[in-house]
């Protein structure tokens, strides 16, 4: 570090740099993020000093909390859910295996999970110290529930359904896996990172969120399709009891105690939140997803016409292609400047239709893809 500070030109240059390097996001379909909406920007700048991890202090970004928590909880059908605003699906995630593994006190605990389910199932199994197991998926890659119930044993704390997966965009048998849960006593965790925000837009219902007695915690994530700003999750629970679980006594700071995984929170991400939700309501969202779900429908159309079609049905704005000659058609795509990426298994060309993409990028992008895999099969 230099002795003596720099300009602010000077610092401001040295930024500009650096972001010139990112890629802006026009040309995104990899990302489950997007752009922010104007609104939250402007909340999140508002709130740029504030530290929800200190409540005693900060009472006003409390009681936004409160509120975002009872926004999200009225649209996964329950109003009076408890849970906070986290940093991300990952966050939640270990979270709600965290509070699964301190209610049933196993000796050598383990969890059973899509094998479709993020990564971050394997963080939170090697951070708890519990075992992550990995259940089949049926043809239509949701999890194959006969799989969920033999994996099951005594050391079962929980099982997790997943309801928008990250490479596909599917939604597991949640109504089915709720039985089980009821059925065999286990905490039920909803991974709805991506589709917490999409799914109550659907045309077609699926069962998934709080409606569904057996389901004990969701994880959903405004950072994702709820337009707000980075990082900005949710963790969000049926029973307070649960949730106190998590709680450590925090004895320096004006609040008695904590079940949050940080301590010192950004209150500006939970201002953010708030403010997309208030300014966008049911049908400012159920909008954004609409426009997404069409520009999907045109991509399958469009691809349709080049003889590429997607692996399975797509449910939401997540679309996986079966591209011939995947590997080529992936490295020319990126060198054309297009961010894509691809699943694991089945291997596919996945593009995630955030609401930064428009009608002319789908238009290019396709005309692009058609004309790559013209020339190079
Ligand atoms: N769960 C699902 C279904 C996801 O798609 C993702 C990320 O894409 C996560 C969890 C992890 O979320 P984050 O990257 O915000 O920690």
């Amino acid at each position: 570090m230099n002795e003596e500070g720099m300009s602010e030109d000077g610092v401001i240059k040295l930024l500009e740099e650096a972001r010139s390097m990112d890629i802006d996001y026009r040309r995104v379909f990899s990302s489950m993020c997007t752009i922010p909406h104007p609104i939250a920007v402007k909340a999140y700048n508002m709130f740029i000093a504030s530290n929800a991890g200190d409540p005693g202090i900060f009472k006003g970004t409390k009681k936004l909390e409160e509120e975002t928590i009872e926004l999200i909880g009225d649209l996964l059908h329950k109003r009076d859910a408890y849970g906070y605003v986290s940093t991300g699906g990952t966050e939640s995630n270990l979270q709600a295996i965290r509070m699964a593994r301190n209610i049933k006190k196993r000796r050598r605990p383990n969890f059973v999970v899509s094998e479709m389910g993020h990564f971050s199932f394997e963080k939170a199994g090697d951070i708890l110290g519990v075992e992550t197991r990995r259940a089949d998926v049926k043809e239509d890659l949701t999890v194959d529930i006969n799989s969920v119930e033999e994996l099951i044993d005594e050391n079962t704390i929980g099982i997790v359904g997943i309801a928008g997966t990250t490479e596909f965009g599917q939604i597991d048998p949640i109504d089915e896996l709720s039985k089980l849960a009821l059925n065999e006593d286990l905490f039920l965790h909803i991974d709805a990172a991506f589709g917490g925000f999409v799914i109550p837009f659907l045309k077609k219902k699926y069962p998934f969120d709080f409606d569904l007695e057996g389901v004990s915690s969701i994880s959903i994530d405004p950072h994702k399709m709820g337009m707000s700003v980075i990082p900005a999750g949710g963790l969000l629970v049926r029973r307070k009891e649960d949730l106190m679980d998590l709680e450590v006594d925090t004895p320096y700071l004006s609040s008695k105690s904590q079940y949050t995984l940080s301590g010192t929170r950004s209150g500006a991400a939970i201002a953010a939140v708030y403010a997309v939700l208030k300014y966008l309501g049911r049908k400012g969202l159920k909008k954004i997803v609409g426009r997404c779900l069409d520009l999907t429908n045109e991509l399958v159309d469009r691809m349709r016409k080049f003889d590429v079609h997607p692996v399975g049905e797509p449910k939401m704005n997540v679309l996986a292609l079966n591209v011939p000659n995947l590997d080529a058609v992936f490295k020319e795509l990126w060198r054309k400047g297009w961010c894509v990426s691809m699943t694991r298994r089945p291997r596919a060309l996945r593009l995630v239709i955030m609401p930064h993409i428009d009608g002319a990028i789908i238009e290019e992008f396709s005309n692009d893809l058609g004309e790559m895999i013209s020339n190079i099969v």
